[in-house]
């Protein structure tokens, strides 16, 4: 996977690229990225990104010219791009949308800074205008950032174990069920005595319940979507009627 960071700060993205999991995704060579200066597009001798906005108001605007002028560039620069601008106004990142992104070949991600971007850029230059969260952040990089770690870790072999994306929250419908690791007691807080049995089915089905109970308690609207077995609808009844608790 390809992706292409339209940006006026390409440093921003060096040290989150040099550690961790998108550091090992990159010497995997699971997917690279490439930082593509705004400025360097823009026409004038002092290489101006932003202008006042039309109508008046605070602040300043991003300009289509250089945005526009940087993307025609890149476009022959590998596959087909699928074109993102990062926008708290945009559809709002999901795992779901994290796994429709991992499957692309390449991705355009386009960072706004100041007032936003050029209104033009989301209407006629990008395929997806996307949100990570209802805030305002100063700059697209921290979101593009988010997204590009999201996406990565579901690409096969980025992560050590190739297991842990498909368990994880969301992956599954459910928020995740708690985890502990040794030691056994600190502090006088222990760790649940079933996770200690070595019964594996007991272990999976304490987990089951936890996971769907944390669900019920702090997102009850995934459980609309959630594939449940009849099962878990039995246990979800018992810990709402306080029958079952796990
Ligand atoms: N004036 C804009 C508004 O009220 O919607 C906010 C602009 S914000 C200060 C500057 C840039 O940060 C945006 O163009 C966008 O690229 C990025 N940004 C801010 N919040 C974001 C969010 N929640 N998700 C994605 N990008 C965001």
């Amino acid at each position: 996977m390809l992706f292409d960071i339209l940006t006026i700060f390409p440093e921003f993205f060096h040290s989150p690229l040099e550690v961790s999991i998108l550091r090992r995704g990159l010497e995997k060579g699971a997917f690279e990225v490439r930082l593509w200066d705004i400025r360097d597009f823009a026409t004038d001798k002092h290489k101006t990104t932003d202008d006042r906005p039309f109508g008046g108001g605070e602040g300043m605007v991003m300009k289509i010219e250089p945005i526009y002028r940087c993307l025609e560039h890149i476009q022959p620069l590998g596959p087909s791009p699928f074109r993102i601008l990062l926008s708290p106004r945009g559809e709002i990142l999901d795992q779901e949308l994290c796994q429709a992104l991992s499957k692309k070949d390449r991705i355009v991600l386009i960072c706004g800074r100041y007032e936003g971007v050029d209104e033009r850029v989301a209407q006629h230059l990008v395929d997806l205008e996307l949100s990570i969260g209802d805030y305002v952040l100063s700059g697209g990089e921290v979101a593009a950032l988010v997204v590009m770690d999201a996406v990565v870790r579901l690409l096969p072999g980025v992560l050590g174990c190739s297991q842990s994306p498909v368990k994880e929250s969301f992956s599954t419908g459910l928020l995740e069920h708690p985890q502990y690791t040794r030691p056994r007691e600190f502090m006088g807080w222990g760790v649940p005595e079933v996770l200690l049995s070595g019964d594996h089915r007991k272990i999976a089905l304490w987990r089951r319940k936890k996971a769907l109970e944390i669900t019920m308690r702090r997102r009850p609207d995934l459980l609309e979507k959630a594939p449940l077995t009849d099962e878990d609808l039995e246990i979800l009844k018992g810990l709402r009627d306080g029958t079952n608790n796990p």
